[in-house]
């Protein structure tokens, strides 16, 4: 036997592996539409932690179900039946209008995407898939691969089939699907990443007519754009479509990571197809169960749908605006110019959060779904104060 190694302790000088650029605001504290610095000094939340707060920080009803789930169980794995993942298939289903499909429970969103996709190519038996121009579906492998950044993908990652097409290309993309080798089509409800981009309705119905035709599995990315954000529970329904597969995360658990597929009858499960050992954990059903009663009691996607209204129509009467787009409070103001330097004094001068995206001269909103007139009325004082 080779003599045994000894380890000589190092120094303790561990550090995080850097990979996300910061803000210069540490919140310590959070509350309803706002976070706080140690200081005490307060921020106005029109980023929701990348459109993960839906019903507000530290909701009291969201707060006391997931302590209560806590106190019972907090922890099992999926060996055993866990009744609060029916409770909350029966309460999404209610409030989604998917009623009769099914739900596979997992962690976020590249999750969702992934285990979408598969369902997909298990049901075809086919390889390749088709995304778009501008997507971001996440960082897992397939995930990445549909999205549209080289910079993320990796040689390990490479190797999946994509077609990629821009929105509206109808000629390409229906030449592409009538090869009837393309196992689905996957498309973000509305593009969040990519600067709050949709394609015509029309285009969203010409896919859905293409996929029927061509045994194609249509999946629709509501990561972002899910859980009541634009005003409907999802955002293709302001497309009247109805996709095949549908993926979920950020709002469904305001903050605790969860994620989701929901899954049309006619995709057969068998056991051991998908699995995760955290996925439709007790807590994560608990949250996602008071985001959902939330949504319904304090009726925030109409809340979502009136406000962004509101808010589209200041936003374009801003110096240098070029265009908004949107839907309830999934909103992109694009401008004419950067918009670097405005987020950044809006973040330090007036202590306001907000989003950008791929799209430089894009600022991009998400906030609590909650979100009230006088806290649009700042933001857009904010904005008048800092574009020059
Ligand atoms: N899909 C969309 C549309 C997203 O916006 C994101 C994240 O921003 C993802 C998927 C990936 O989600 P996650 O970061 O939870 O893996």
């Amino acid at each position: 036997m080779p003599p045994s190694k000894k380890l000589t302790p190092s120094p303790n000088n561990m550090n995080l592996f850097q990979v996300y650029p910061l803000f210069d605001v540490e919140p310590v504290k959070a509350k309803g539409h706002y976070v706080y610095d140690a200081e005490g000094q307060k921020y106005l939340d029109f980023y929701g932690g990348h459109a993960v707060i839906s019903i507000g920080h530290s909701h009291p009803h969201y707060v006391d179900r997931i302590n209560a789930q806590l106190n019972d169980i907090g922890f099992y794995s999926n060996s055993v039946p866990i009744g609060i993942q029916q409770e909350l298939a029966k309460k999404l289903g209610q409030i989604s209008g998917y009623g009769d499909w099914n739900l596979f429970l997992c962690n976020s969103g590249a999750e969702a995407n992934e285990n979408a996709l598969k369902v997909a190519s298990a049901y075809n038996v086919r390889k390749k898939i088709l995304a778009f121009k501008g997507a971001f579906h996440g960082r897992t492998s397939l995930a990445v691969a549909v999205t549209d950044n080289p910079n993320i993908v990796f040689p390990v990652n490479e190797g999946t089939e994509v077609l990629r097409f821009a929105f509206n290309d109808f000629e390409g993309v229906e030449k592409a699907l009538k090869q009837e080798d393309i196992s689905s089509v996957i498309i973000e409800g509305i593009q969040g990443v990519g600067g709050i981009e949709s394609p015509s309705a029309e285009f969203f119905k010409h896919l859905r007519t293409l996929c029927d035709d061509t045994g194609t599995v249509l999946i629709l990315d509501e990561v972002q754009s899910g859980f009541g954000r634009t005003g409907k529970f999802f955002a293709h329904q302001h497309f009247d479509i109805e996709p095949d597969i549908i993926s979920m995360a950020k709002g469904m658990g305001n903050g605790f990571p969860v994620g989701g597929v929901l899954i049309h009858p006619k995709f057969e499960a068998s056991i051991g197809m998908l699995g995760t050992t955290f996925g439709g954990n007790h807590l994560a059903c608990a949250a996602s169960l008071a985001v959902l009663e939330v949504l319904e009691q304090e009726g925030l996607m109409k809340n979502a749908d009136k406000l962004g209204g509101y808010l589209k129509e200041e936003l374009a009467k801003l110096p240098k605006v070029k265009e908004v787009r949107g839907f309830g409070l999934m909103i992109g103001a694009e401008f004419e110019e950067p918009v670097v330097e405005w987020r950044k004094e809006v973040l330090y001068k007036h202590h306001i959060f907000t989003g950008s995206s791929s799209n430089k001269n894009v600022l991009r909103l998400l906030p609590p779904l909650g979100i009230g007139k006088e806290e649009c009325d700042q933001l857009i004082q904010a904005l008048k104060e800092v574009i020059k």
